[in-house]
């Protein structure tokens, strides 16, 4: 298994690890299979989309903030509600196909570590099999 760290700047964030990901299949050495990107947090989160206009996940954040507002009477004293529900929203892992020990993505896919609850020193694990 691989571990990244990501360093999120912000309360709220997508940050593109596709790089980094793919970089962390080919370190595991193996040409043909599945890899599972997961975020070892409740108040974050990953996804793919697209990474060719940044208005994209702009308006993927200004949407989320709406649907799951930050304040809304919630009952965790923590005050990170919003973190945790937008966590289980977008889930702590994906799936992806390695061929030729590359992630298999579409054009424009692109895999985003999602930050709910920044900024803050994250993980993010790589395993292939
Ligand atoms: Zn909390």
């Amino acid at each position: 298994m691989q571990t990244l760290t990501v360093s999120t700047r912000a309360r709220v964030a997508m940050i593109d690890i596709t790089s980094a990901v793919a970089e962390a299949i080919r370190q595991e050495k193996i040409a043909d299979g599945l890899a599972v990107v997961f975020v070892p947090h409740t108040t974050a989160g990953v996804t793919i989309n697209e990474n060719a206009d940044p208005t994209v996940v702009r308006d993927i954040l200004t949407e989320m903030n709406k649907m799951v507002p930050f304040e809304d009477g919630y009952h965790h004293s923590e005050g990170n509600s919003a973190a945790h529900i937008k966590s289980s929203v977008f889930g702590p892992s994906l799936t992806l196909i390695v061929s030729g020990g590359r992630p298999v993505l579409g054009t424009w896919q692109a895999v985003y570590f999602c930050e709910f609850d920044g900024p803050r020193h994250r993980k993010v694990h790589v395993a292939v099999r």
